[in-house]
This record gives C-alpha cells, sequence and structure tokens, in this order.
C-alpha cells in the first residue's frame, strides 16, 4: 500500500513521492532556513502546530531569537545557529529556504554578504535537498520584476532588472538562485517549488527594519513624521503575514513547482498608505518628504490567477 509523501513524512526524489509505509515515522522533519526571521518564525509557528519536527537554520543577522522562543522546550523543534554561505548536513523531508536579508536597507548593508547568501548559500540547500531527497522551496521575490514594464506583473514576465545597481545584490542574487533551483530541478531530480513573494508585513517585522509599513507606524507611534521617498506616488501591494504562511504551504504540498506570485493584488501608492497610517494610528501625523532611493521600482501589483488557480488560494 503506497501514501502520499505527508502522510509518511519522507520523499524521494525518485520515487514520484511514493514510498511504502513503514519506512519513516509520519512526523515530517522540515528545516526551515532564516527561521528566526520575520517571515520564517510564523511558517514554524504553522508547521509546529501541525505536528513536525522543525529545525531552524539562521545567522541570526536579521533574525532574533526571541521570534522562535516560545518553542525551545518543544522536543520537536531545534534551532541552529548556521551561515548558509557554508555546507550544511542534516537528514531532512522538506527545506523551505528563506535565510537572506529582506529589506533593503539591510540587503544593502552588505552586498556581497547578500548576493553569497543568495548564491552560495541556496546551492548549499539544493545541495543538501539532492543528497538526501528532500523537497526544496526557494522564496523568490518580487523583485525578480525589477522596475516592470509590464502591470500587474505575470509569472510569464521575465523582468527589467538593472544588474550591476545597489539592489542588484538582491534582485540578481534571487534570479540566479531561480536559475539554481531549476537546474537541480532539471537536472538532477530534485523536487522544488518556487515562490515571487510580494510586500508582506505583520507582527514581528523589526521596527528598525526599514520597510516601509514599519517605518512609518512606528514613526506616527513615536510622534516623528513619516518619511515618504519620492512624491510618494510609488506603488506597492501589501499582504498579511499568515496569508503568505498559507499559501508557502499549499505552494509546498501541492504538485506544481511554479514560479507562483504570492502576494495581495490591492494597490496602493505610499501617500495613500501613510493616509491609512494617519487614520489608523494618530491623524496628526505628519509627512516628511525624502529623495528616493536609487532604482526604487515605481509599481508592483501581482497577478495571482496562478495562484488562485492551481493552490486555491484568495477565494
Ligand atoms: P527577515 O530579514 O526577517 O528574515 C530573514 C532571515 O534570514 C533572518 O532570520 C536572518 O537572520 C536570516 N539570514 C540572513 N542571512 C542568512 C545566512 N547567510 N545564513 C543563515 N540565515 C540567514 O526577512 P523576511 O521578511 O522574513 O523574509 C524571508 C524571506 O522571504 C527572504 O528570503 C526574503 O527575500 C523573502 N521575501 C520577503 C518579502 C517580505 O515582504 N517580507 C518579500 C519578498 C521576498
Ligand atoms: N552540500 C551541503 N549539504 C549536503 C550536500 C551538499 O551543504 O548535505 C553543499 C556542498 O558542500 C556543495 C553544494 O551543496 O557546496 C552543492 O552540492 P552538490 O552535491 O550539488 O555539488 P558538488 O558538491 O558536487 O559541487
Ligand atoms: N518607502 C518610503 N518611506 C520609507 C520606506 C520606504 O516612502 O520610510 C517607499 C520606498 O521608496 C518604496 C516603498 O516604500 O517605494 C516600499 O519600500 P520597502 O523598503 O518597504 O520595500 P521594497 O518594495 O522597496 O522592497
Amino acid at each position: 500500500k503506497y501514501y502520499e509523501p505527508h502522510q509518511v513524512g519522507f520523499q524521494s526524489a525518485n520515487s514520484g513521492g511514493k514510498i511504502p509505509l513503514g519506512l519513516k515515522s509520519k512526523t515530517l522533519r522540515i528545516v526551515v532556513t532564516g527561521g528566526a526571521g520575520f517571515v520564517g518564525s510564523h511558517l514554524v509557528d504553522r508547521l509546529i502546530a501541525r505536528g513536525d519536527s522543525v529545525i531552524v537554520v539562521d545567522n541570526f543577522f536579521t533574525g532574533r531569537k526571541e521570534n522562535v522562543m516560545h518553542h525551545f522546550k518543544n522536543p520537536r523543534f531545534e534551532l541552529i545557529r548556521h551561515d548558509v554561505v557554508e555546507p550544511l548536513l542534516l537528514e531532512v523531508d522538506q527545506i523551505y529556504h528563506l535565510a537572506c536579508p529582506a529589506s533593503p536597507v539591510h540587503y544593502k548593508h552588505n552586498p556581497v554578504k547578500t548576493i553569497k547568501t543568495n548564491v552560495v548559500g541556496t546551492l548549499n540547500m539544493l545541495g543538501l535537498a539532492k543528497r538526501v531527497g528532500a523537497r526544496f522551496l526557494l522564496t523568490s521575490t518580487s523583485e525578480v520584476y525589477g522596475d516592470p514594464l509590464q502591470h500587474p506583473q505575470v509569472e510569464t514576465y521575465w523582468g527589467n532588472v538593472n544588474p550591476i545597481g545597489v539592489r542588484s545584490c538582491y534582485d540578481e542574487g534571487k534570479r540566479t538562485a531561480e536559475t539554481l533551483t531549476m537546474d537541480y530541478h532539471r537536472g538532477a531530480g530534485v523536487q522544488v517549488r518556487i515562490a515571487r513573494i510580494f510586500n508582506t508585513y505583520g507582527p514581528r517585522m523589526c521596527i528598525d527594519d526599514g520597510r516601509v509599513v514599519s517605518n512609518f507606524v512606528a514613526q506616527a507611534l513615536r510622534k516623528e513624521p513619516m518619511t515618504v521617498y519620492g512624491d510618494g506616488k510609488q506603488t506597492r501591494s501589501f499582504q498579511y503575514v499568515s496569508d503568505l504562511v498559507e499559501g508557502l504551504m499549499r505552494l509546498m504540498e501541492g504538485e506544481h513547482v511554479g514560479p507562483f506570485n504570492l502576494g495581495n493584488p490591492g494597490e496602493f501608492t505610499m501617500l495613500e498608505l501613510a493616509q491609512v497610517v494617519q487614520e489608523t494610528i494618530d491623524p496628526n501625523a505628519r509627512i516628511e518628504f525624502r529623495p528616493n532611493t536609487e532604482d526604487d521600482p515605481h509599481k508592483r501589483k501581482p497577478d495571482i490567477t496562478k495562484a488562485k488557480n492551481l493552490l486555491g488560494l484568495g477565494t
């Protein structure tokens, strides 16, 4: 008798997902790289609640122990301080590969480290997936579309990316990570999944993280002016973190490689976002215009038709 991978907790790249019952325990062993960060820690909460065994691998560059501390006494939880740029030996069934700073302020802080994390770190985790026959999910980004010339962005769009700009360590890094992921899939039969994540917000974002939602909220609470970069007419689409985690888990458990856009298509200018913060926190909160950062995408909005149809999301 054969069982689906999620029922027996074991998959092999060559098994087509069909493994005889009794070879492995029913608990899935899952690595979450970057699991002490904002998105990763919410994913860990859901996986632990589902009954899986979770190993978080994190170098604490932007992540914090506090985000996962509530699992320390759980025997199904393990935390390893490790930099994914170095090889790592583990025996697992699934790898959620999130390790990478996500805020422009953080990823521009040490650009060479950022691209090493995206390229060498992803290579190592794919090497691990190949060796143990684990399924591998890459958290890529809407930044692969660069400053998009197509709006909204569909997965078939190849993007408009500056290869030598200050954001390139992140967006070209993620593009290379996608390439590596597809090459391990085609060349070595590794089971892979690719998510292109659009701007996400929610609890556990670092208050000094530099991203727009946390900046505006923190500034309004501190009675400081909200810093709008440029003319504030650039747009973004924001999704709540629990929706993203649902999407990541459905993608991992489903049968489609992707890439899939995971985001909320509601599109706002940064001035509109500042207004929402005024209405929510402080009607007297002031706005201060600052020069914009280099290569800031003018607009961004996901087309999520594919995720709706194939992953049953957003319904
Ligand atoms: P985050 O900065 O909160 O989390 C990233 C985690 O990775 C941190 O815990 C950090 O310490 C860890 N990390 C960084 N470099 C590492 C390394 N070399 N080795 C080991 N650990 C390392 O960011 P997040 O918002 O949680 O983003 C998680 C993932 O989702 C990232 O891959 C990011 O690119 C992607 N993503 C996020 C968004 C978003 O809006 N939050 C949008 C698009 C893509
Ligand atoms: N790797 C790893 N853990 C493993 C297996 C591989 O970190 O369990 C690393 C390995 O050190 C290498 C990378 O993954 O740098 C790619 O491994 P692969 O076997 O695909 O390539 P090769 O080692 O043959 O270059
Ligand atoms: N932004 C802003 N004020 C801030 C931080 C960001 O106006 O204090 C703008 C930024 O120029 C960009 C948008 O908000 O157009 C989203 O920036 P963020 O860093 O959150 O994410 P990005 O989508 O650029 O990765």
